[in-house]
């Protein structure tokens, strides 16, 4: 089965939106095995977008157009759909009431517009998930084989929504299963993914060699390693049943396996950051926060407020960027500021100045220069416990990879795990 992309939208080729949805979708494609060949990115326009499709059909069983489904000028897939299987658009009256009652249900004004949403190609189906204002599009269709003489052969497309978030319910609810069923296939893939830090990739696969080993020789699950920057090193679990609760089964015995091995170095499964554990570690231990950040220039704490609710553990921070400010504002001592002492000193004042139970501090050089004789990369990590925690104190000297920006992505990870290490420590 050859299933293939067309992402849609002026903006894709202006550089205006990066094309994250059919990096996803292909991804989701190869772990379910289709081959996917192609990837197409097209503008707002009839003409071409229909031509697009055409020749998507040529060449694959299978076509996924995502984007262009809004409710304006421009949003021109429906009709290019109808166009290229040479069917009238029409309106559906039940859509037509669903679009009315959710606009009647929310503070939003519906245009006219809207009801075109309600329009599909005749003999097509609509998608049955429907996130947003957006109904998707499932739309089977016969379409001449070069290969036999021109007799038709089954093919599909699909349209899914542009908005990340609503294409992704539909590949998973309805697409995904779809193609698996005109694939003839009737097993079900599910990964989960385990975030770690605090090792290598290579030192990963050092620690998981005779499991991958095992793993190769039976073929079910699969494992495969993502380096993923402040997101932490991922480990993906896959796993291919019967069925879905089997699938699970899998995935949960293989993830007590996988955690038995890497014990503290996994930090979340699946979404779950390291901020968003780390917070729920001091939530449960009834501890506040407060950071002090030189190089990260306050993403340490912007990473902490993207969790919702992180207020009631994190009271603030200090940008102690110049010199100047670690010692006036800190209290850190006169001399070098790239030392592990210079650290904890900025997560002890920190953690005074804010009156939490925790500091923690980053202090480094992110380059391009070498700064203190010290080469870019340098990086010191502080944390500071005080009574309430046990009065625990830890500070290190690392070297991380990368220039500028992922010297700084680094140490807001690396920061975050050297207090949960430390924080595991406390009960
Ligand atoms: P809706 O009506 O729900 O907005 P739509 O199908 O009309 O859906 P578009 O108007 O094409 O969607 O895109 C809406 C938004 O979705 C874009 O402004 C962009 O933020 C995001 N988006 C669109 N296409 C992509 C893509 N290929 N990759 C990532 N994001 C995208």
């Amino acid at each position: 089965m050859r299933v293939e992309v067309i992402a849609v939208g002026t903006e894709l080729l202006l550089g205006q939106i990066t094309d994250t949805n059919s990096s996803w979708i292909g991804e989701q494609l190869a772990m379910e095995g289709f081959n996917s060949f192609f990837q197409t990115k097209v503008g707002d326009n009839l003409n071409r977008l229909s031509d697009t499709i055409r020749l998507a059909l040529e060449r694959s069983d299978a076509v996924i157009c995502c984007g262009g489904l809004g409710p304006t000028q421009d949003d021109l897939t429906r009709a290019a759909i109808a166009s290229v299987m040479g069917v009238p658009l029409e309106s559906d009256e039940e859509m037509e009431e669903r679009i009315i009652a959710m606009f009647a249900g929310s503070s939003r004004r519906m245009s006219m517009n809207n009801l075109q949403q309600a329009e599909k190609p005749a003999g097509t189906e609509f998608i049955a998930e429907m996130p947003g204002t957006a109904p998707g599009l499932l739309c089977p269709l016969d379409w001449p084989d070069p290969d036999s003489a021109g007799e038709p052969l089954p093919k599909v497309i699909y349209a899914v929504p542009g908005v990340p978030w609503e294409m992704k319910e539909m590949m998973s609810g309805t697409v995904l299963a779809d193609l698996r069923k005109r694939a003839g296939l009737d097993s079900v893939i599910r990964s989960r993914t385990l975030r770690t830090w605090g090792e290598s990739e290579s030192g990963l696969a050092e620690m998981l060699a005779e499991r991958i080993d095992a793993l190769d020789e039976s073929g079910n699950p699969t494992l495969a390693f993502l380096a993923s920057g402040l997101e932490g090193l991922k480990v993906r679990i896959t796993a291919k049943a019967e069925s879905a609760s089997e699938a699970d089964v899998i995935l949960d015995r293989e993830e007590d396996l996988l955690r038995g091995i890497l014990g503290p170095l996994v930090f979340g499964v699946d979404d779950e950051t390291m901020e968003s554990s780390v917070l729920a570690m001091l939530r449960e231990r009834s501890m506040t926060l407060a950071v002090a950040e030189s190089l990260t220039g306050g993403m340490v704490g912007s990473r902490i407020c993207d969790v919702a609710g992180a207020s009631d553990v994190f009271l603030g921070g200090v940008i102690s960027y110049a010199t100047q400010v670690k010692y006036d504002v800190l209290g850190v001592s006169p001399g070098p500021v790239v030392t592990s002492e210079a650290a904890l000193e900025m997560a002890r004042g920190v953690r005074t100045l804010m009156g939490t139970d925790v500091g923690i501090a980053a202090t480094g050089v992110a380059g391009p220069d070498a700064q203190e004789n010290l080469p870019v990369g340098t990086v010191c990590l502080a944390v500071s416990i005080g009574d309430a925690g046990g009065g625990v104190e830890d500070s290190i000297e690392v070297r991380l990879p990368g220039r500028r920006q992922q010297v700084r992505e680094f140490t807001v990870i690396s920061l975050l795990g050297l207090l949960r290490r430390r924080l595991s420590a406390i009960d």
